[in-house]
């Protein structure tokens, strides 16, 4: 490190020069980022919020207030009035508070000491790090043909050391909604903790709804549902790092907290002890500045890429994995195996992403990709098709 201090303008440039070797959103390249660029209106908030501590609540009371609003905001979606939760660093600390709360309360009403935790195959990696901190043994169960969960090889796996099982409201690699409702009356009927991960699709999904769209039914509404993961710095436009938490009930933060002697407070049952306000803040301006119909019309937006993209895929002689239920698109040549795909986008400089099961092309049509991205993609996938 430098012994004298540096001029302001110094840091400034080459800090510049690091910022120059980022990818841009706004170049319409990064085609699978399930992040974007924030909105501006967030973006102000955020840097307003910058020194505020909710690890401390106590000497921050408006950000506080300001979190527990954003929860409730949430929660005023997905069919619940007065959920509990935190806003957190994104959608693998919301989902392994969940899972750690689930644990917990199964440690102490069942005595459950070697637990298990059911996923679908689909599921996030995050809950692959939730088994290995919390030490529970993580079971992944097969899909249906469109890449659901199946509920029945749920059922078959449930046994007495059964902590949670996880449903997904947009998989992080398909977009796909597990059969929630079903998973709902299989929690119920076992006394197991369902926890919804609907990081990706809780920002999108319940607007669509709204919207006539025939999507299947993932919130509170249904009574076995205890948790929802949802991530504002997804398709919120909340910058990262934002992520919610909504539990039903107070007593599943309870069953996670740990005095907090030095504090304002007396226990928390957050992972992190210092942590931002800022991102409550952004989160709140940005949902107050788009209200539900700013999000419907995003979520709306989306899809019509997505139909795009999926439609002149398919003219073009690709391969659609499943047809999109929200704005992810996943496809194969059927002559080229996935990853010489992805080699030569990428030599014409596209940011591809590949899902791993299938493997596949992955498109998020997040809001930096516009329609004329889409139209220069196409044109070189059609070069490629034509020279193979
Ligand atoms: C993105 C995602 C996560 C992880 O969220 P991070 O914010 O990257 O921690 C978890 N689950 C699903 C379904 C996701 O799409």
């Amino acid at each position: 490190m430098n012994e004298k201090p540096m001029s302001q303008d110094e840091i400034f440039n080459e800090l510049d020069k690091f910022q120059a070797m980022d990818c841009k959103y706004s170049d319409g390249r990064i085609l699978g980022s399930m992040c974007t660029e924030a909105h501006p209106i967030a973006k102000e908030a955020f840097f307003k919020f910058v020194d505020s501590n909710l690890g401390d609540p106590g000497l921050f009371k408006g950000t506080k207030l300001i979190e527990d609003t954003v929860i409730k905001m949430i929660g005023s979606f997905l069919s619940i009035e007065n959920p509990v939760g935190h806003m957190v660093t994104g959608g693998t600390e919301a989902n392994i508070m969940a899972i750690r709360s689930a644990r917990n309360m199964a440690r102490d009403s069942k005595g459950i000491e070697d637990g298990e935790l059911i996923v679908p195959k689909s599921a996030h990696f995050s809950f692959k790090k939730a088994a290995d901190m919390l030490n529970l043994n993580l079971i992944r169960v097969d899909l249906d043909d469109n890449y659901r969960i199946n509920p029945e090889c749920v059922e078959e796996n449930i046994t007495e050391n059964t902590v949670a099982i996880v449903g997904i409201a947009g998989t992080t690699e398909l977009g796909m909604i597990d059969p929630i409702e079903d998973l709902s009356e299989i929690a119920i009927q076992n006394d197991v903790h369902l926890h919804v991960d609907a990081a990706f699709g809780g920002f999108s999904i319940p607007f669509l709804k709204e919207r006539g769209y025939d999507l299947p039914n993932f919130d509170f509404s249904l009574e076995g549902v205890k948790s929802i993961t949802v991530d504002p710095h997804k398709m919120g436009l909340s910058p990262i790092p934002s992520g919610g938490i909504l539990f039903r009930d107070q007593s599943y933060l309870d069953a996670m907290s740990v005095d907090s002697p030095y504090l304002t407070i007396k226990n928390q049952s957050t992972i992190v002890g210092t942590r931002l306000g800022a991102a409550s803040a952004a989160t709140y301006a940005v949902m107050n500045y788009l209200g539900k119909e700013g999000y419907a019309n995003n979520a709306i937006e989306a899809l019509d890429k997505t139909d795009f993209l999926a439609k002149s895929l398919k003219e073009l002689g690709f391969e659609l994995i499943v047809e999109p239920k929200l704005n992810i698109v996943a496809f194969n040549h059927p002559d080229l195996e996935t990853e010489e795909l992805a080699k030569l986008l990428e030599e014409r400089n596209w940011k591809v992403s590949c899902s791993s099961y299938p493997k596949a092309i992955r498109i998020i049509l997040m809001n930096h990709i516009k329609k004329e991205h889409l139209i220069e993609l196409l044109n070189d996938l059609k070069d490629i098709s034509n020279s193979i």
